[in-house]
């Protein structure tokens, strides 16, 4: 109705006298990334090895950088939702083997038991069982992974012992996990991420549906109890796996995988990919790089330069650090790089992966519309996703008339001073902006 009204002639008239440029597009853009930065990178760590807390998030608070903790449950201290095998009594599968062989109709139910005594019973007959040996011959080798199967079944009937779901025998909170939910919470509050790595790290391609749900839907409501929501958002399967059938189980209940990219905007080259990430013909771009003891500061640079030059989202797998941990890296590699990362802040916005991820979500998803009247441009942003989860600001780019040279910008009770940037001609002004909030404005603030 307001649009209509001010067509009228008289109304056009009265504004027409004070402001003979009335709604007048303002060319409005959201920037790719943050703060229209060039690139963005996203630091993560698996497994929540110790010196990742005493060594890294130190390092990380000098320089303002976030990273993103994918934490196993069940391994931090005081965790309420425990390991267990989902399914029938585990000694009626065991009975059962000795009549009826492996087969694949039933070698997921079993392997899950079997994981499951092996890692959280710590069943002596089951040492050197591997999950991730079997689910590697159920795809190469199918009648491989049955004999496994059928070997270990084998052992623990010769040994008479007695297995129930209860306890586990597994070390936790031992010397090795020292970290407890209330160091996780003090890490949130400074701007971290946690987030889920399942309860016990199990590989998933060898656990059938019921267990693989367990392991992650409990991982989840514990990570939702002790940290909150905003918590839930990111989930990494241990291992970096990338199963068909594992896919649509995790990947359905999580906003968020570390081990798929589902959006169709953005192309991802994930950790074991070789390709070139800068041939990709996608807007968005994800690349993972996983640093191994072995890989050189060189190569690592290398990542953040390309990732600039490219408008690259740069995913970084972290695992040990010093001596702990998968393939760690020393605390002076790891001091240097996060200087080279704090060094290209002015072209790399720096955020947790929920943030990166959401970013993107939600600048493909918005709208903008801008218009100037006079010495004030209007702007409003929305976007089409749940705003409850989808909370970050984006960053909005308006040209500005050539006179202009300092800006006040409001959105509802946030006032801000905004300058001026040059480029190509144009003068412009860059400033962070709440989507589906009050429309924004942008106000010549000085002559
Ligand atoms: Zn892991």
């Amino acid at each position: 109705m307001f649009a209509r009204a001010v067509s009228t002639p008289v109304a056009f008239t009265l504004l027409a006298l004070s402001t003979p440029v009335w709604g007048q597009e303002a060319h409005t853009e959201i920037t790719k990334w943050q703060d229209g930065k060039a690139a963005c990178i996203s630091l993560t760590y698996d497994d929540a090895t110790i010196n990742q807390f005493r060594i890294d998030i130190p390092l990380l608070n000098e320089r303002h950088i976030p990273g993103t903790f994918f934490v196993i449950t069940g391994d931090i201290q005081g965790s309420k939702y425990q390991p267990a095998f989902v399914g029938r009594p585990v000694m009626d599968i065991i009975r059962e083997s000795a009549t009826v062989p492996t087969t694949k109709e039933n070698i997921l139910e079993r392997s899950s038991m079997l994981n499951y005594l092996a890692t959280v019973q710590m069943a002596p007959e089951l040492k050197g069982f591997s999950a991730q040996r079997v689910g590697g011959q159920m795809r190469r080798d199918p009648s491989a992974a049955t004999a496994t199967v059928d070997a270990a079944l084998a052992k623990l009937r010769e040994s008479g012992a007695s297995y129930t779901v209860g306890r586990r025998k597994s070390p936790v909170g031992d010397s090795r996990w020292p970290v407890t939910w209330d160091d996780l919470r003090r890490y949130a509050a400074q701007g971290h991420e946690i987030a889920n790595h399942s309860v016990t790290h199990p590989f998933m391609p060898a656990l059938n549906e019921a267990n693989i749900e367990y392991e992650i839907e409990e991982a989840n409501q514990e990570i939702l109890e002790q940290m909150g929501p905003k918590h839930t958002f990111s989930i990494e399967a241990p291992y970096g796996i990338d199963d068909p059938r594992v896919k649509p189980v995790v990947a359905s209940r999580f906003a968020l995988t570390r081990n798929w990219v589902t959006d169709d905007f953005m192309e991802g080259f994930l950790r074991d990919d070789r390709r070139d990430p800068t041939t990709s013909t996608r807007e968005y771009v994800q690349w993972q790089r996983g640093p191994l003891s072995r890989t050189s500061p060189e190569l690592m640079k290398s990542w953040v330069d390309t990732s600039i030059a490219h408008g690259i989202w740069l995913v970084l797998v972290f695992h040990g650090v010093e001596g702990i941990g998968y393939e760690p890296l020393s605390t002076d590699a790891h001091r240097a790089y996060y200087d080279y990362v704090a060094d290209h802040q002015s072209h790399l916005w720096i955020a947790t992966f929920q943030d990166g991820g959401k970013y993107a979500r939600e600048r493909v998803n918005s709208k903008v519309t801008a218009s100037r009247s006079g010495d004030v441009i209007t702007v409003t942003v929305t976007h089409s996703l749940d705003p409850k989860v989808y909370d970050l600001p984006l960053t909005a780019r308006t040209q500005v008339p050539a006179e202009w040279t300092l800006v006040r910008f409001r959105e509802g009770d946030d006032v801000r001073w905004v300058p001026i940037t040059r480029d190509g001609g144009n003068s412009w002004v860059i400033y962070r902006i709440m989507p589906n909030g009050k429309a924004a404005t942008l106000e010549k603030a000085a002559n």
